[in-house]
């Protein structure tokens, strides 16, 4: 069990240095670190993959529930403090490499029930869930840690303040559970923001827009500049007049003033569909 004077000990004995620059913000909270791991639903049949595991205090609660982690770390130098902290393990493997330079095949190769879960580094807090919905083939579930303003984009519902392209892309993959809010008093060094957990679960989605790529084209388009209409953006990105797209609007039985935020996802499969028609 970590907390902010026994990190502060193994900083000093292993003369390690925080690199802010790879978002090390250490979790010192153990009721944080215990609920994650109780959340996750973890048991002796399943494989984690902890992203960044730092000096382990999560990883410690992972390892106590779970049959192994595969833990991904980017900085070697943190590693062995993470080895001292979970030396009395035996179901840790470490892999010192960048996750998304990573070869996922030996992930997504596996046949067993993965989770994947990490207090995020938040300057790639982005670019991982898009690895986790895209590219990690074999992994179902992810429990993700990030700043809470982000959580609240991804989690957020139609005609609220938070959503827009982010939240409609990641909730085109995923369902978004809100589970905990993370006081930054819960790390060291204490981080300028608050940070929420995220529970993300892919699900099967039996209504797909005939071109996805074109569908994420046009939901980015949709919230270019926010304060204007829906209109306005999609005539600027797709070349075409307003009327007609007014047109197609009504026909979608949508309002034609609408913005952004008053779509729902199918809403955009729909528009979508109907706009690739017309290329
Ligand atoms: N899991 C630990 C905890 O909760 O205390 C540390 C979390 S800290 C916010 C983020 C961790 O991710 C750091 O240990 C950092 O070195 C690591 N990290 C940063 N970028 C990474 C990357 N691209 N691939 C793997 N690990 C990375």
């Amino acid at each position: 069990m970590q907390n902010k004077s026994s990190i502060a000990k193994s900083i000093e004995k292993h003369n390690f240095k925080i690199k802010k620059y790879y978002g090390q913000n250490f979790l010192t909270d153990h009721f944080i670190t215990s609920k994650i791991a109780e959340i996750s639903f973890a048991n002796k049949d399943t494989t984690v993959l902890e992203i960044g595991p730092g000096t382990g205090a999560l990883t410690e609660e992972l390892l106590k529930v779970s049959k192994r982690v595969i833990a991904y770390e980017i900085d070697k130098e943190v590693v062995p403090i993470l080895k001292e902290n979970t030396k009395e393990y035996d179901n840790l493997e470490v892999i010192v490499e960048d996750i998304l330079k990573a070869d996922l095949s030996k992930i997504n190769n596996l046949d067993e029930n993965i989770i994947c879960i990490a207090n995020l580094p938040y300057y790639i807090t982005s670019p991982i869930i898009d690895l986790f919905l895209k590219k990690m083939t074999n992994v179902k579930k992810a429990i993700f840690m990030m700043q809470k303003e982000v959580g609240d984009r991804i989690s957020a519902n139609i005609n609220t303040k938070d959503y827009n392209s982010f939240s409609i892309l990641v909730q085109y993959f995923a369902r978004c559970k809100k589970i905990l809010n993370v006081p930054r008093t819960c790390f060291t060094p204490e981080p300028n923001v608050d940070s929420v957990v995220i529970e993300l679960e892919k699900y099967k989605r039996d209504f797909k827009p005939k071109n996805e790529e074109f569908f994420i084209k046009v939901v980015e388009s949709s919230f270019k500049e926010r304060r204007k209409m829906l209109v306005n953006n999609l005539s600027n990105a797709f070349k075409l007049s307003k009327d007609t797209l007014r047109n197609i609007l009504n026909e979608l039985e949508i309002n034609e003033d609408a913005r952004g935020e008053t779509l729902s996802i199918d809403d955009y499969i729909r528009l979508s569909d109907k706009l690739e028609e017309l290329k």
